[in-house]
Formats: structure tokens, C-alpha cells, sequence
């Protein structure tokens, strides 16, 4: 049972206890007002802090004891973008995953295949990743799913398990959605914040100071101050006396059906 599920069913006792009691014994309303308001504020907050796992369980790290961090990077691929950071992994010999949005994919098919080809992983931020995907039906939610599972299997022949939320956002639409094909819902233990934070130097005190083994680190490939300071940032890795390995090792999930 979710802590979604949780909190509602007790949320609904204690308001039809406190209901009851308002009748019989006359206790302020601000107290209903106030219980009502917390139960919608916990909810908001369980949408948007993804590591809660609130509506849905989230994976957001790998152990600690694995002595390895891995990277991510979502929105693409992008053509101009995701082949300079191939080109920087590749250099390092490091593999990534990449959380790559369906409709890209399906513009992008040589530059899919590459990624793949060049062994990292590739999995399901949705097909459009509009600002109104969260507010969808399951339905919908879990058809846009599947065109992009669709869109990955007929690029790379693999079908990913492996969904990152757009926006880091879960609700009960997603959850169910989610539940459907039984993906891992994959978060985030280090956020980069590589698409506000412009200043090189910024960035990578940012990624690095309390980096730590089991971290995932999540980028995006169209950050131009995340891939400036990559280099650096994957050769700073071991002096920490950690290792960069692909995201289903760090986890040991299955990424692909
Ligand atoms: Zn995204």
C-alpha cells in the first residue's frame, strides 16, 4: 500500500471522528478547516518531493556499499547536444543513462541507436513531456508511456522498464499508469540543477561536495554549463574513490524487459 494510501485512510478517520464530534461536543471548525488543509498540503508535497515515494515507490539511490555513483541525463536525445556528451563518455569509457522523451527518439533515430550502441541505457521520461503531463488520465498517462517504449523498441529492439517522472512529479494518475507495465521509477539523489545553474564553477562544487557512493546524478543533455564541466567531473570521480557505473548495475534492476 502506498503512503498515499496511508494518509488518506487515516485522514478520512480522523475527519469523520472529528465530523462526529463537531456534532456532539461543538469543537471549533478551524480544527476540520486546519485537518483538510494538511491532508492537502502533505499531498503536494508528496507530488513534487519524488524521493518520498509517496504515491508510488521511487528508486532515487543505489546502495551505499556498492562504492559507485552513476550518471543520468534527461530530455533527449538532441541532435547537436547528446553526441558531445557520447563523445566525452566515451573518451572516459563511462556509461549513462539516458531518459529520453518519445517524440525525440522518433526524430532522432540514428542518434537513439548510437546511444545504445555505445552501451548505455535508455529509458522512459514519456513521449511529450508537456507541462500538462501530470495532470492526464492514467489512461492517457500510460498510453504515452507505451509510444515511447514503442519508439525505444524500434530503434534499439529493447523494451525499457526503467521511467523517470517529467518534472519529477507523481500523483495518482501517474502511480497507476506506472503500475500497469510495473515500471521502476527511477529518481534522482544528486539534483544538478544544470539548467539554472550557468556558472561552471557553480555546477561542479554543486555535483561534488557531498558526493557520495550510491549517489545518481541527474543532468540534461541540452545543459551547456553541464557539458563544460563533464570532463572535469567524471576524471574528479575516483579521486573521491568512487566509480561511475551504468545506472542498472548501481541499482542492480533490470532495465529492459
Ligand atoms: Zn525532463
Amino acid at each position: 500500500m502506498s503512503r498515499y494510501s496511508v494518509t488518506s485512510i487515516v485522514f478520512l478517520v480522523v475527519f469523520t471522528g472529528m465530523l462526529v464530534v463537531y456534532k456532539v461536543f461543538t469543537i471549533p471548525i478551524a480544527w476540520i478547516i486546519g485537518l483538510v488543509i494538511a491532508y492537502l498540503a502533505i499531498n503536494l508535497v508528496g507530488s513534487f518531493y519524488l524521493s518520498a515515494s509517496y504515491f508510488v515507490r521511487v528508486i532515487s539511490r543505489g546502495s551505499p556499499s556498492s562504492g559507485a555513483i552513476s550518471i543520468t541525463f534527461d530530455d533527449g536525445p538532441i541532435v547537436g547536444k547528446t553526441e558531445k556528451i557520447l563523445d566525452v563518455l566515451n573518451h572516459y569509457k563511462v556509461k549513462a543513462a539516458f531518459f529520453c522523451i518519445g517524440y525525440r527518439v522518433q526524430q532522432n533515430v540514428s542518434l537513439t541507436t548510437r546511444i545504445h550502441n555505445e552501451g548505455h541505457l535508455l529509458g522512459n521520461h514519456s513521449y511529450w513531456h508537456k507541462n500538462t503531463f501530470d495532470w492526464q488520465s492514467a489512461k492517457k498517462i500510460s498510453e504515452e508511456l507505451k509510444e515511447t517504449d514503442t519508439a525505444i523498441r524500434e530503434t534499439t529492439g529493447r523494451s525499457p522498464l526503467f521511467f523517470r517522472p517529467p518534472f519529477g512529479v507523481t500523483n495518482p494518475m501517474v502511480a497507476k499508469a506506472v503500475r500497469q507495465k510495473n515500471y521502476t521509477v527511477i529518481g534522482w539523489s544528486v539534483r544538478s540543477f544544470d539548467t539554472v545553474i550557468k556558472s561552471k564553477k557553480k555546477l561542479f562544487q554543486r555535483i561534488t561536495r557531498k558526493l557520495k557512493p550510491g549517489d545518481v546524478v541527474v543532468f540534461h543533455d541540452y545543459s551547456d554549463s553541464m557539458l563544460a564541466i563533464l570532463p572535469e567531473f567524471i576524471a574528479h570521480v575516483p579521486t573521491l574513490g568512487l566509480k561511475i557505473v551504468r545506472l542498472d548495475e548501481l541499482l542492480q534492476a533490470n532495465a529492459y524487459e
